[in-house]
């Protein structure tokens, strides 16, 4: 049986790992404002394996966590993987972490540029922030999810 992989939460400096986590589908959240005392307190209360470059932080008592060592966010992506498994879900929100579903044609024609709605079919559409997504170079994640 599949396992659907942890949530995480992406520590300060790995926004583009964040992003990049997202795309595969991992409920990937980021913040680079907070201590790591708040760290450690969200990732147990929303019960998220920490994803750090601290390798300190990494070794605190009480939190789930993940040390990343690679600097290259592609080497970053295949430890995280890894470590946690694939992910089993579709992307997410590359802005904001949240959940995409999709929308009609029509829905999308006044939220996106008019050559995109000319020119494309398919649209997802973010239940957090509302930014609209379509296949193609402007995602490549989102083309790889459908076919
Ligand atoms: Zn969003």
């Amino acid at each position: 049986m599949k396992t659907a992989a942890p949530k995480l939460l992406i520590d300060a400096m790995l926004g583009s790992l964040a992003r990049r986590l997202r795309w595969l589908g991992y409920d990937a959240a980021y913040r680079n404002d907070l201590p790591d005392e708040e760290m450690i307190r969200i990732a147990r209360e929303e019960d998220r394996l920490l994803v750090t470059r601290d390798r300190a932080l990494a070794g605190r008592r009480g939190v789930r966590a993940l040390y990343v060592t690679a600097t290259a966010v592609e080497d970053q992506v295949r430890e995280v993987v890894e470590a946690v498994g694939p992910s089993l879900h579709p992307p997410r929100c590359t802005v904001c972490n949240g959940e995409l579903v999709p929308i009609t044609a029509e829905e999308a024609t006044p939220l996106v540029p008019p050559y995109v709605a000319q020119t494309q079919t398919e649209f997802v559409r973010c239940t957090r922030c509302g930014r609209v997504y379509w296949p193609g170079t402007h995602w490549p994640g989102l083309q790889r999810w459908r076919e």
